[in-house]
């Protein structure tokens, strides 16, 4: 069996490790000309679910890497004014395993086969029951299966399920990261909640690694490569309705809206690395209608892309990997046919996969408001 995946996402890579394992043969394609020539955001905190079926999808050996290079995100989920006074609460406190994206887009991609600069365009489910995908630049790729993890623009979506589009929220957030110092690890408090002010809320969260990553590495499993990456903090500004920044850059458009508020806060944007700061709309796609058994299937963000307030979308990404991989597996021993494992595949992730997205959109209201009011 060959399995063709669009998408060199945090799912797409997930599922290709997985075949991997299997000895399932995986090519990997992806639309941006390098692995890392786009801003791809910062940590992600996952949940049990979600870690566990990461770690089910890669190689054994590589578990002791992955827990030395997570760790424990319990927060109280505190609202604070701008000057760091408690006005209020988020909801309880919470738990998860925080992991750096870069890192484990690093982990996931070693011992893969990823072309990239290969933007899907098209395919065409041939007459043998194959599917032939088609790229911008270059040669068309024949596979048993097409899996569109291409995101939430995804061009096999478009073509599978055209009626499934997304939708624009209208909430635009400012990101960026600051290096973790003892000065910024005193906002400890603010972590895992928001503090409001001036019409906006900015979300703190810190990205701690118990073991530098390329360290870990080198000592747990040299094969894997992981950068040279230390503790920050990611803090994210939502604007107000409407709000953009126009010409202002990601951390001069939040420092705009900071004046008076404590000097740390300020201190933290101010000392943001501002390559890696940027704009990002919320758009969310809600897994509509079934497609016609073929070839061709979606995981992830391509067909249920939540909220990042939801803190679900990898989540789900990776159990729609760990799942897939699974049911492949088993189309692969014989124990059933391809079409009927995809099915399978397909019932259960629009069960979970339309609950994530309703959940991120439950969550929005309470991280974007700017009172302490919930
Ligand atoms: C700021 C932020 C914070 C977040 N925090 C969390 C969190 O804490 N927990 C959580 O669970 N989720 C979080 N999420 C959501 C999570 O990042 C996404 O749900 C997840 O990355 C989706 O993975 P994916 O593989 O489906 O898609 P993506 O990661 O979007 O990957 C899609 C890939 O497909 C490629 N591609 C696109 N079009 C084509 C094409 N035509 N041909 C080939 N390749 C193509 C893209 O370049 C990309 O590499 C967050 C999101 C954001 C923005």
């Amino acid at each position: 069996m060959r399995v063709a995946i669009a998408g060199a996402g945090l799912g797409g890579l997930c599922l290709a490790q997985a075949l991997r394992g299997a000895g399932i043969e995986a090519d990997v394609y992806e639309r941006d000309p390098a692995i890392t020539a786009r801003f791809q955001g910062y940590r992600l905190v996952l949940d049990p679910v979600g870690f566990e079926a990461l770690r089910s999808c890669l190689p054994q050996r590589w578990h002791p890497l992955l827990d030395a290079v997570v760790s424990d995100a319990y927060v109280e989920r505190l609202v604070l004014d701008a000057q760091l006074n408690k006005i209020g609460e988020l909801g309880p406190a919470r738990s998860g395993t925080v992991v750096d994206r870069h890192v484990l887009r690093h982990l996931l991609l070693t011992g893969l086969t990823v072309h990239t600069g290969a933007a899907l365009t098209g395919y065409d489910v041939l007459d043998n029951g194959r599917v032939e995908a088609r790229f911008a630049h270059r040669d068309p790729a024949t596979a048993d299966l097409l899996v569109g993890a291409d995101g939430v623009g995804s061009a096999v979506r478009q073509v599978l399920t055209p009626r499934t589009t997304p939708t624009d929220t209208g909430v635009r957030f400012v990101i960026g990261r600051t290096p973790l110092t003892d000065q910024f690890a005193g906002l400890s408090r603010a972590y895992g909640g928001k503090i409001v002010g001036d019409g906006v809320s900015l979300l703190l969260g810190a990205m701690r690694f118990p073991v530098p990553p390329k360290e870990a590495a080198e000592k747990l499993a040299p094969e894997v490569t992981l950068p040279d990456i230390h503790d920050y903090v990611r803090w994210a500004m939502v604007l107000p309705p409407n709000g953009s920044p126009g010409t202002l850059t990601a951390q001069e458009a939040a420092l705009s809206r900071m004046n008076g508020w404590h000097p740390d806060l300020r201190a933290l944007i101010e000392r943001a690395d501002p390559d890696n700061s940027t704009l990002l709309s919320i758009r969310v796609i809600e897994p509509g209608e079934r497609w016609a058994p073929g070839p061709v299937t979606l995981l992830g963000d391509a067909v249920h892309a939540t909220s990042p307030t939801g803190g679900n979308g990898a989540n789900t990404a990776l159990r729609d990997a760990d799942l897939l991989g699974r049911c492949l597996m088993e189309a692969a021993e014989g124990r059933q046919d391809l079409l009927a494992a995809v099915d399978g595949y397909e019932r259960q992730m629009f069960q979970y996969g339309g609950e994530a997205v309703r959940h991120s959109l439950a969550a929005l209201p309470a991280l974007t408001a700017t009172t302490g009011m919930t």
